[in-house]
């Protein structure tokens, strides 16, 4: 598939984003899932001209409506990976789909995604982790465990077979692509379905109890739950994110990499929608002007 803009992310940001480069007439795809963002199990009563508590789904829902109205084209997936090639990028969702497009928009909010249980905040760095990709080379012949439902998981879970000597993907709640659980399994990770209950350890990680009563012996947790992170994201396009994971912009929306513009919660603070939409206009704006001039 080609288009113009290609934006990652639909919540605010991403889907004012698309609002805007649409209705520059650039050919514009939103990438990502509703149900992911920040806002859809909120309620918001500090929003400009929404007075009284507004459910965050339901404005979600109606932005989808009103971006594809204008044009823009909706994929429901998460992206896995992202690439420059020339002044064109290719994007791949989960299913295995390649978009080729000549400008992006990373609006892929910040990642609130904990599992909340005992073990995870104190073995952090010592057999925790949130980043296979970083961290896999410390688990060579050892045993691991995967959690999380989304692509993510499943692309951790096969990539970790090239180094852990097992495996196991805990999850009660599948959700990842056919082809990625596939590829995973046929490359030998066991699929252990339950919901983790605590990570047991003293100096290091050494076993997963999961909500059953079973015990997994191993020696790395990797917690990957949703989609490929938006600092993973940025370092396959070769930006470069701050300490605290955001991506630095400019007031026009760029990022440090030129035809890559960034808005909402992944640029920083304040994590607020009404921040998320005046960024996403402005990004949305010269992403569309920045594709078409490359034309
Ligand atoms: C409990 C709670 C209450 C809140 N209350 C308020 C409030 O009252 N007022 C207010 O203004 N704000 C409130 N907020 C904050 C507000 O929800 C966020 O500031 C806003 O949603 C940020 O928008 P965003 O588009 O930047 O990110 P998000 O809304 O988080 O959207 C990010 C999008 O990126 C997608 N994504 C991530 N990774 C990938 C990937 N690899 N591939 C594809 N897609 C991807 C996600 O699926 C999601 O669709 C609240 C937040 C929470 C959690």
């Amino acid at each position: 598939m080609n288009a113009d803009v290609v934006i990652i992310g639909c919540g605010p940001a991403g889907l004012q984003a698309g609002i805007h480069s649409s209705r520059k007439k650039a050919d514009t795809v939103i990438i990502g899932k509703l149900q992911n963002s920040a806002l859809y199990n909120a309620h918001v009563e500090n929003y400009f001209g929404v007075p009284g508590k507004t459910d965050g789904s339901m404005l979600l829902k109606m932005g989808l409506e009103q971006a594809l109205s204008f044009g823009c084209r909706h994929i429901d997936l998460n992206v896995i990976r992202a690439v420059a090639e020339g002044d064109a990028f290719w994007i791949t969702v989960e299913s295995g789909e390649e978009i080729r497009c000549r400008s992006i928009v990373i609006a892929t909010g910040i990642s609130r995604m904990k599992l909340g249980i005992p073990g995870e905040k104190e073995l952090l760095g010592k057999g925790v982790s949130y980043c296979a990709e970083c961290d896999c080379n410390f688990f060579r012949g050892l045993k691991v465990a995967i959690i999380g439902g989304e692509s993510k998981a499943a692309v951790s879970a096969e990539l970790m077979t090239r180094y852990a000597s097992e495996v196991y993907w805990v999850s009660k709640d599948i959700s990842a692509d056919k082809m990625l659980v596939d590829r995973a399994v046929k490359e030998g990770v066991k699929i252990v379905s339950a919901v983790p209950a605590e990570i047991k350890g003293g100096k290091n990680v050494e076993s997963l109890l999961l909500e059953d009563g079973r015990e997994i012996s191993v020696d790395g947790v990797f917690i990957e739950l949703g989609g490929k992170s938006s600092s993973d994201l940025a370092m396959d396009l070769e930006i470069l994110p701050e300490a605290d994971d955001s991506i630095k912009i400019d007031n026009a929306g760029r990022t440090s990499v030129a035809g890559i513009f960034a808005c909402g919660d992944v640029t920083g603070g304040p994590y607020q929608m009404a921040k998320a939409v005046g960024e996403g206009v402005v990004s949305g704006l010269n992403a569309a002007d920045y594709a078409k001039g490359l034309k």
